[in-house]
């Protein structure tokens, strides 16, 4: 069965999306000539916005991966996270790039925007797809931000639904139908 039949509504469609990824690689380029920037990302949501956002930048940089996952469950996460997978390499001087797909409570990336931190970086910025600020709980530095979107569930794009849905081409919300009826919890 075709994954596109539990999607209720696209938010924002293939093209959408990847205009809107070229103007961010672009904005980065320009930002960024001659800094030799490290992009850091979380798994595994993140995976495509990150894929194509390197191929959006033509300079040099290098990137890194972390896997994190929260504490506590759902809504009740208290912000701290654990660390499953870290840097691969030290940050100490170099220009990270936070690459997030969603930044939600901002929870998540208030810790890891902290935790870097300690590791004495030359500058940190963050670099998010989509801004749900109706539910933010900690106040966080966008500096370059792909869309605002309402507080809805959103799949598609890397973000998944219960580990579905991540090679959805474009972002859309689910039918309620596919979760029984309450919002799921994220
Ligand atoms: P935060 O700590 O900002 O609340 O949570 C950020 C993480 O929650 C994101 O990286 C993502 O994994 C998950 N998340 C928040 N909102 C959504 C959403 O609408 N859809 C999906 N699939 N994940 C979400």
């Amino acid at each position: 069965m075709s994954l596109h039949h539990d999607v209720e509504e696209v938010l924002l469609d293939t093209d959408t999306v990847a205009a809107r990824v070229t103007e961010l690689g672009a904005e980065l380029v320009r930002d960024y000539t001659g800094r030799d920037p490290v992009l850091v990302s979380v798994l595994k949501g993140s995976l495509v916005f990150l894929a194509d956002l390197m191929r959006a930048m033509d300079l040099p940089m290098s990137i890194d991966l972390m896997e994190v996952s929260s504490y506590g469950s759902g809504t009740e996460s208290s912000g701290q996270v654990r660390i499953l997978k870290d840097l691969s390499k030290p940050i100490e001087g170099r220009d990270v790039i936070v690459v997030e797909d969603i930044i939600d409570t901002g929870l998540t990336l208030n810790y890891l925007l902290r935790y870097l931190g300690e590791r004495h970086p030359a500058s940190i910025k963050v670099c998010c797809l989509l801004d749900k600020p109706a539910r933010r709980l900690a106040e966080i530095p966008i500096d370059y931000r792909g869309f605002t979107i309402p507080d809805r569930f959103v799949i598609g794009y890397g973000l998944d639904y219960d580990e579905r849905y991540r090679n959805l081409p474009y972002i859309g919300v689910l039918k309620p139908s596919v979760y029984g009826g309450a919002p799921p919890e994220d």
